[in-house]
């Protein structure tokens, strides 16, 4: 948020937190129900959210019923409005004799029977009433709680919540450490809340009834009673006439033989939250979006038509980088002592983590040793994966690559591989139904500017970017680049670099390019990345019909049995004589030897799994932010667009569509029928990410479908198989200093330790490949130096 802004919300939301430290409760209760309805008439669009999920969930109510239920609402959200905002109040101590004389807490001794068995408590709570003054309540009768909730923005505000919370004793639980410490709170007899009425997302979503539709609800408790014995709990509120806050705490709930079977506990949670809000709508939030992508019986949309054309299985299957194992096994592991017992699983002379492609280019340099790769999915390729829809195969993430070259080129001759080159033209351009042919050329961005000033800036770029190409100066390997040249596109976003050379319109330029190429845009990345991907657009560019996967198959074909999918590592731990790298492969736990190991996995795993790093290894890896994807494949019943390999749509829900069937390339024409594509969402990162993990494949999927229309229309109906993939962190943001600062660092072996990945070289394959042969070629020398 711009600081301006935070500061004076700040200051706005301070001041009232005095101002109603002051007012009498009769007068609160009269106001607050004022200020709701004030509230109702001034903002439609939430009116409409809750208006809408009352007529959906309570439709027995008929109109009238549904506008007085609305109205009373209002009149809810307006005392609580009151009631939150004495949390915010500067006075010391104010919020602890607030809560204390507005609310009363009943059933105490059920959570004493149940926290006396000694396994922690599971408070199960919705959003009814005040469920902060619940929380409040009943930390001040003495039970140690901690509430499961989000990290709030702005900073400051955040901060204040927290210590206000302290202040009735109340601890707070955030993601991303929120499991281990619920977990500690547990085994230390602690009580957690959680609020169960949220729409909750796969992965920590399940879809379970509730009024009458399948909703995505967080499963967290189920699986925490399950895994650790401790009792669930259903706590309520409820506010009487007189404006008293009642938290009920009702006996522990017997979940019987669902105690086992987490989803049906969660079936069982969502049944009781749907009647606490039945037996009391008016204090419930129904202006929350609880029933994100859902269905309701009655859809009129024009976009809805089109559902029945998509394979159902689409939109339920998760695919990409699904985060809830790696969660459970590194993420929220980290930290946590060795995991035990494991099998001995052999000796190698090279452990390679990762079986995407630096890992497999690794392993296929090392292919005279003793070498083994670990690689987590059920195949390898990582990113570069292909997967199959039923007549076409498509790229679940990269697509094209420059003409191979050096040791790629060597790699490729050597297993009977070489990709097509594109005819052209490559790369169209598509805005508001105005088509250029081959945008990223001199002719094209002459044709992208609108008027002679801008044309000017882009003939400058343009200039700079033929340079580049022709003096292959800003190439990988960077080490043979001028470092005088590094040093003074490496410090300089890219945006910054073009704003100050050429000017606003190329930045811009630059701007949609790098959030197409890398998902985040020009100011997150360094002028060095900016020019030299944007350079290596004007030489031909190559793929094979369904994308690059062909590599990954190619070299799992070549490297067999040294291939161990499902192989999750847990850790790596080096010492002066070897190496143990601990993986999972399904319920069994496995141990290696190895005398080097390779890391050839993002930096966020690398830092989590590996024990013993120096401090400035892990600075290093700490330091890596990655953008996210949605790769949307769509499976076409007959092509429906063949000019070029890659339609560039900027400003729609994708930044561009590929093409990556046989006709467009020289080469053998297509025995397909039909056409496949992928449009390509990028999201940045931080909110980005929460947004592609919380929305659904339908939410997804509609979107997409409406910007498809406009850019091809007709095609939409010609859709007949459709996958959304996440890649929740799908490049590495390379930003100034990347290079200088932290790439060098990435790359530096400690001692046994060897890393590789694209976050040591470039974000692409080309990257990924010469980071894979640059670690084994080290690991190599160390291994003839040390059996010396
Ligand atoms: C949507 C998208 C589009 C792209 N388009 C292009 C393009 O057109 N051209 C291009 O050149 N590049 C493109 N890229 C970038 C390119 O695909 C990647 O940079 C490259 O493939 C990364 O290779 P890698 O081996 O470094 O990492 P990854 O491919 O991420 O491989 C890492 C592997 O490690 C495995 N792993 C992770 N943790 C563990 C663990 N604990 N134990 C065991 N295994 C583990 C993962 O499952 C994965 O297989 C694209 C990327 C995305 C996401």
């Amino acid at each position: 948020m711009n600081p301006i802004l935070s500061a004076l919300i700040r200051i706005v939301l301070s001041t009232l937190g005095l101002a109603v430290s002051f007012l009498p409760r009769p007068f609160e209760l009269w106001l607050g129900p004022r200020l709701g309805r004030l509230y109702l008439v001034l903002d439609p669009r939430r009116r409409k959210i809750a208006y809408d999920n009352i007529r959906r969930c309570l439709p027995e109510l008929k109109e009238a019923g549904w506008s007085r239920l609305l109205n009373e609402n209002y009149r809810h959200y307006g005392i609580l409005a009151l009631e939150i905002l004495h949390m915010l109040s500067p006075l010391p101590g104010h919020y602890r004799r607030y809560a204390q004389k507005v609310s009363r807490f009943e059933g105490l001794e059920n959570w004493k029977r149940a926290h006396d068995k000694g396994k922690g408590v599971l408070f199960v709570s919705a959003h009814l009433a005040n469920w902060e003054l619940m929380a409040a309540a009943g930390a001040l009768r003495g039970i140690p709680i901690t509430m499961v909730t989000r990290h709030l923005k702005p900073e400051w505000l955040h901060k204040k919540m927290e210590a206000v919370r302290l202040s009735v004793n109340i601890r707070c639980a955030y993601p991303p450490r929120t499991m281990p410490l619920v977990l500690k709170g547990l085994r230390a007899g602690e009580s957690i809340g959680f609020v169960l009425d949220q729409y909750a997302p796969p992965p920590m979503g399940i879809p379970v009834p509730f009024f009458g539709v399948k909703v995505d609800t967080l499963a967290a408790v189920g699986s925490l009673a399950q895994r650790t014995g401790a009792a669930i709990i259903p706590a309520r509120q409820k506010r009487d006439a007189s404006g008293l806050v009642h938290g009920i705490v009702e006996p522990e709930l017997d979940l019987g033989q669902a105690r086992s079977h987490p989803a049906q506990a969660t079936e069982i949670l969502a049944r009781k939250v749907e009647d606490w809000i039945r037996a009391n709508p008016s204090q419930w939030l129904w202006v929350h979006r609880r029933f994100k992508n859902v269905v309701w019986p009655l859809v009129s949309s024009a976009l809805s038509l089109l559902l029945p054309l998509l394979s159902p299985a689409a939109a339920a299957s998760f695919k990409g980088e699904s985060c809830a194992s790696c969660h459970a096994h590194i993420r929220d592991a980290a930290g946590s002592k060795e995991p035990k017992p494991a099998e001995f699983f052999g000796e190698y002379e090279a452990a390679i983590i990762g079986g995407g492609l630096s890992g497999l280019s690794a392993a296929y340099s090392l292919k005279d040793k003793k070498v083994v790769v670990l690689e987590k999915d059920d195949e390898p390729g990582g990113k570069t994966r292909r997967e199959n829809f039923s007549r076409w195969s498509y790229a679940s993430g990269a697509v094209y690559t420059s003409e191979p070259e050096g040791p790629i080129l060597k790699m490729f001759s050597e297993l009977g591989i070489y990709p097509l080159k594109f005819k052209s033209p490559v790369h169209i351009y598509w805005e508001n139904g105005r088509l250029l042919e081959e945008w990223i050329s001199e002719k094209g961005f002459s044709e992208v500017a609108s008027d002679d000033a801008q044309r000017a800036q882009l003939k400058g770029l343009w200039a700079r970017l033929k340079q580049i190409d022709a003096e292959g100066k800003l190439t990988i390997p960077i080490q043979e680049s001028d470092p005088q040249a590094l040093q003074e596109y490496d410090s300089i976003s890219f945006w910054d670099y073009l704003l100050k050379n050429y000017g606003r319109f190329a930045a811009q330029i630059g701007d949609y390019y790098c959030r197409d190429i890398f998902g985040t845009g020009a100011k997150d990345y360094s002028a060095f990345f900016g020019l030299m991907y944007m350079a290596s657009e004007i030489p031909d560019s190559y793929s094979w019909p369904g994308g690059l996967g062909e590599i990954a198959q190619a070299l799992a074909k070549n490297l067999g049995g040294r291939i161990k999918t499902g192989a999750m590592v847990e850790r790596v731990i080096a010492s002066q004589d070897h190496v143990r790298v601990i993986f999972r492969r399904g319920d069994k736990r496995y141990e290696i030897k190895a005398q080097t190991a390779i890391l050839a996995v993002p930096s966020f795993i690398t830092r989590r799994i590996t024990t013993g790093l120096s401090e400035k290894k892990q600075k290093a890896l700490a330091a890596v932010r990655y953008s996210a994807y949605a790769n949307v494949a769509m499976q076409f019943k007959k092509p429906v667009f063949e000019k070029a390999f890659v339609l560039w749509t900027p400003k729609l829900s994708f930044a561009d569509i590929t093409f990556p069937g046989g006709e467009r390339l020289e080469g053998p024409p297509s025995k397909q029928v039909g056409q496949v594509a992928q449009a390509s969402m990028p999201m940045g990162s931080g909110d980005g990410r929460r947004w592609l993990q919380s929305r659904s494949d339908e939410e997804i999927r509609k979107l997409v479908l409406a910007d498809v229309e406009k850019v091809l229309p007709g095609a939409a109906a010609q859709i007949e198989d459709l996958n959304i993939i996440r890649w929740g962190h799908a490049m590495p943001i390379m930003g100034p200093g990347y290079l200088s600062k932290i790439q060098e660092e990435l790359r530096r072996p400690e001692g046994r330790l060897f890393f590789a990945g694209v976050d040591t070289q470039g974000p692409a394959i080309e990257g990924a490949m010469f980071s894979g042969f640059q670690a084994a070629e080290q690991a190599r020398r160390f291994l003839s130096q040390w059996k010396k």
